[in-house]
């Protein structure tokens, strides 16, 4: 009996990996999917234009050095604000465009990522240094302070 326990634990161990890692890799392709039909409408070029790849891979790398890891809240609900004021607005406005249109193109993607939105973000996590990027992280921190 013992080794169907420890089969067992082991396998809820992998579903919780995986869960984990799933929602961090929907909402990579998330963001991507948005800067897509973003970048598609306005610069018409084949696959992501320099810029918008360029803010891709900033999105990416803000999701690396996320404090939350997989229990991140959606972004727009989370009080860390570590998008720099340039590439912040320029999401934003994706965001704005794409919203819309994610529900037609990528149903799945844009109902998942609602969902998220309906989480209240988790209490801030200890401060996990995990720099590895020579960016500052812009942490409003500060005001955070109750
Ligand atoms: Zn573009």
């Amino acid at each position: 009996m013992t080794g169907v326990n420890a089969a067992v634990s082991v396998l809820i161990k992998d579903v919780k990996v995986t869960k984990e890692h799933r929602r961090l890799r929907r909402e990579r392709k998330t963001v991507r999917a948005m800067v897509g039909l973003y970048c598609s409408h306005h610069h018409g070029t084949q696959g992501l234009c320099g810029d918008c790849s360029e803010l891709a891979s900033y999105a990416d790398r803000r999701l690396d050095l996320c404090p939350y890891g997989s229990d991140k809240p959606s972004c727009a609900k989370c009080p860390i604000h570590c998008y720099r004021p340039d590439p912040r607005e320029k999401m934003r406005e994706i965001m704005r465009f794409s919203g819309p249109r994610m529900l037609i193109r990528h149903p799945w993607l844009a109902i998942m990522h609602l969902l998220d939105d309906r989480r209240a973000p988790p209490p801030l996590p200890s401060v996990k240094t995990r720099q590895t990027s020579d960016e500052t992280p812009d942490t409003d921190r500060d005001k955070l302070a109750p």
